[in-house]
């Protein structure tokens, strides 16, 4: 398939295992983190790790948007559902996530809750469309990548007339969840888990572009690389980084040309302009509070937004303690170092959004590489 197959290639995927091989100074660790989840379940899923030098060391980075997610978020999602006049509609993933007092989405169905699973927020609209009675709440979250649909759908709500449409939105943002990792404690004790480069989103920089990554470069002093999902797409950005930091380059390439350039989709942008403004900050599992680092719907549009329509008492939330999700996201554990990983915690009895999702760290390593020794130890172990 194109596009497809030849970014698969084994023989060439060895050549540029062979090309790293070779450029790797064996004299010094690189540390390299992909932000998106989607990239750690291709590292898995191909075993790409196992291509790579022992002193290239894979960190799994925060961009799992059903991961990030705080518990006290979920809790609010659960509450409104609990209303007998809303339909709450949401992806999949989060159904099985673990909310306050070890209750789900699943778990508030099953005692009477309507909750929908949908596929996208289209669908959404059309269950508002076919229940006039009901309140459709539309559940969403995601990073930039599923920002613009929601906006097209608010828009839409509003020229088809429908008055019981709204959204709760938790739409997050990618480049502020980078500063706050190379802000994080971790990273500013030179010596512990610095993170020497970026493998950057494929899907989320198609929508944003690369520019928005410039300032990691040149005020962090970090190269970053846009990658695309495939092996060789993988593989070639890691020889990229690599390159760069032996040259102490550090700037933004962009290995996936085929679908990413500089500015990004700019219609998408501003339909998101349209209908969105940054929150002054945001609570994130695992990073804390950012500043602007998610959306809020404008004020033109605060009939649609669950957040002013319903009255959402924010209670405390219950994290479970002994789930390390919060540390897997910050890249400074690994889901091996877990005490509940695989004892207790499975994608069948998951104890945390990160075995939830189909882009979480603890999924992928159970999904691919429960049956491998991980060539992984924790940057804390290794240092
Ligand atoms: S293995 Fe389970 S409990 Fe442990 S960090 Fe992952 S999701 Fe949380």
């Amino acid at each position: 398939m194109k596009l497809i197959d030849e970014f698969r290639d084994r023989d060439l995927a060895h050549k540029i295992a062979t090309a790293i091989a070779r450029a790797a100074d064996t004299g010094r660790r690189y540390r390299l983190m992909e932000f998106c989840g989607g990239h750690t379940h291709a590292i898995f899923r191909y075993a790409l790790q196992d291509l790579l030098p022992s002193n290239v060391e894979m960190v799994h980075g925060p961009g799992c948007p059903v991961c990030v997610l705080p518990v006290a978020r979920l809790d609010s999602a659960i509450d409104l559902a609990r209303n007998p006049d809303v339909i709450l509609c949401s992806y999949g993933d989060m159904l099985r996530v673990p909310a306050s007092g070890r209750t789900s989405l699943l778990q508030a169905r099953a005692t009477g809750a309507d909750i929908r699973m949908v596929y996208s927020c289209t669908e959404a609209l059309k269950i508002a469309s076919d229940y006039p009675d009901k309140e459709v709440v539309f559940f969403a979250i995601g990073f930039e990548t599923t920002t613009p649909p929601t906006a097209v759908v608010i828009q839409q709500a509003v020229q088809l007339g429908l008055k019981n449409f709204s959204v709760f939105s938790n739409h997050v943002l990618t480049p502020a969840a980078m500063t706050a990792i190379l802000e994080s404690p971790e990273q500013c004790q030179a010596g512990s888990v610095a993170i020497d480069g970026f493998v950057g989103p494929a899907h989320v920089s198609t929508v944003i572009g690369y520019r928005p990554y410039e300032p990691f470069a040149k005020d962090y002093h970090k190269p970053v690389v846009i990658a695309g999902f495939e092996p060789l797409d993988l593989m070639q950005a890691i020889l990229m980084l690599i390159r760069q930091l032996n040259e102490g380059r550090h700037q933004v390439e962009n290995e996936y040309t085929r679908a990413v350039s500089r500015d990004g989709n700019i219609k998408a942008q501003q339909r998101v302009a349209e209908v969105f403004v940054l929150r002054s900050e945001f609570e994130w599992r695992g990073l804390g509070t950012i500043p602007n680092s998610a959306l809020q719907i404008r004020s033109a549009y605060s009939a649609l937004d669950a957040e002013q329509r319903f009255e959402l008492p924010v209670r405390p939330s219950q994290e479970n303690k002994a789930c390390d999700c919060p540390a897997i996201l910050r890249g400074v554990k690994n889901p091996r170092d877990c005490r509940l990983f695989g004892n207790g915690c499975t994608p069948e009895t998951p104890q945390g959004a990160c075995m939830v999702s189909s882009e979480g760290a603890c999924a992928a390593y159970w999904n691919y590489g429960r049956a491998r020794q991980s060539s992984q130890a924790t940057p804390e172990s290794k240092t």
